[in-house]
């Protein structure tokens, strides 16, 4: 063996050295293929890339600039991958990049357990105030809730969040409906309630005036009758004193053959006004038939009650009626009769009937009270 060769030898690696002993390698053509066995620069370039590419973080989006330059080194140098130390910083990273990938698996599925919580919570709400207890949105409870996001693990991921757009639209879908249905619904509502308002208002309108009379705009018989109800309740619990006039329009037949009865209407129309207009906020006045008026005049002293029935008289007979070019006069018989000397309105009413006729008895264009008193 020469000297050239030992040298070449010597620069074997322990290894290689035993194999030129076992193989009886003594010429450096026979070391050759011992040689060739050496790992190629390119494969290991090669596989620098695929580990590089392993020790990156796959989920976690965040980059690491260490492993760039770790592996930037490789690069150039290949054969740093087969240094220990090295090998340990590739381990590091490996097991840096397991702990950043789980971490990211846990955050996102805590993420869509807590979405998962909320949309059943939302669910519910939408069932039970719906009332319906919608198939649809049922169905969609039952398909999040058969989700086991623990179990499922990373793979699921995808097919969870697709589950749940679909179900978030089915959802956005069925509000839409039952938004519709309720705006349709609180229009039909809206509308029958008009219809409501409006019969409501035309009954009202008959019921005011079926009580009012056309011709004199007093209260009607009816009506009258009614209102003395609500006098007489009164009456009973705190006797306010009051009285009942009868009051008849004095040969009304005779004006309506003179004037006609278009006249005769308006001089009904004018007194039923002159009455109207002379009594106060609580007394009432009612046409009771004809040419009848009757009238309940409350009052404290007799003095009031006898200036109430003089103004009435005054206005009537110093004043003459007008229809037409036609000035009439007209005059009026009344019976008068207190509320508190007989036990009932109707007894009161009676008497003051028997005075009016007294009064027409006894001349007309009279006011005869129960004391004999005449006007
Ligand atoms: P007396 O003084 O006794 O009361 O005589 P009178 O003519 O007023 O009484 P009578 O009861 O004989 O006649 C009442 C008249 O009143 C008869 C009727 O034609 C008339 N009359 C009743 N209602 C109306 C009405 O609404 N319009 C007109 N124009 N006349 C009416
Ligand atoms: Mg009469
Ligand atoms: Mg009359």
């Amino acid at each position: 063996m020469n000297k050239e060769f030992e040298n070449i030898l010597s620069l074997l690696t322990e290894d290689e050295k035993n194999e030129v002993n076992l193989n009886q390698i003594d010429s450096p053509e026979k070391l050759i293929p011992l040689l060739l066995k050496r790992v190629n620069p390119n494969n290991v370039q090669h596989l620098a890339l695929l580990i590089k590419q392993s020790v990156l973080p796959s989920i976690c989006a965040e980059t690491d600039d260490e492993i760039d330059q770790l592996f930037s080194k490789i690069e150039k140098e290949p054969n740093l991958l087969f240094i220990e130390k090295i090998q340990d910083k590739i381990e590091d990273f490996i097991n840096k990049r397991f702990e950043r990938d789980k971490r990211v698996v846990i955050e996102r599925t805590s993420d869509i357990s807590k979405l998962v919580l909320l949309m059943e919570e939302y669910l519910n709400e939408a069932i039970s105030s719906n009332g319906s207890s919608s198939k649809n949105v049922i169905n969609i409870k039952e398909k999040i809730e058969s989700i086991n996001i623990q179990e499922d693990g990373l793979e699921a991921l995808t097919k969870l969040q697709n589950e749940l757009i679909n179900a978030a639209s089915s959802i956005e879908k069925e509000m839409h409906t039952v938004t519709t249905k309720l705006e349709t619904g609180k229009s039909k509502v809206q509308e029958l309630e008009e219809k409501v308002k409006t019969l409501e208002n035309e009954l009202s309108r008959t019921k005011t005036e079926n009580m009012k009379d056309h011709l004199t705009g007093l209260l009607t018989r009816k009506a009258f009758s009614e209102e003395v109800k609500r006098i007489e309740s009164a009456y009973e619990r705190i006797k306010t004193q009051y009285a009942v006039v009868f009051f008849d329009l004095d040969h009304f037949k005779k004006l309506n053959d003179t004037y006609g009865h278009e006249c005769g209407d308006v001089v009904l129309s004018t007194f039923g006004k002159i009455l109207n207009k002379s009594i106060r906020d609580h007394d009432v006045v009612g046409r009771y038939g004809g040419e009848e008026f009757v009238a309940i005049i409350h009052f404290n002293l007799n003095r009031e009650l006898l200036q109430f029935l003089k103004r009435i008289k005054t206005i009537v007979t110093e004043n003459s009626f007008l229809y037409k070019t036609n000035k009439i006069k007209v005059t009026f018989s009344a019976g008068v009769a207190i509320r508190s000397t007989y036990p009932t309105y109707e007894n009161t009413l009676q008497k003051a009937d028997m005075l009016l006729y007294q009064a027409k008895e006894n001349g007309r264009n009279k006011i005869i009270l129960e004391n004999g008193m005449e006007i």
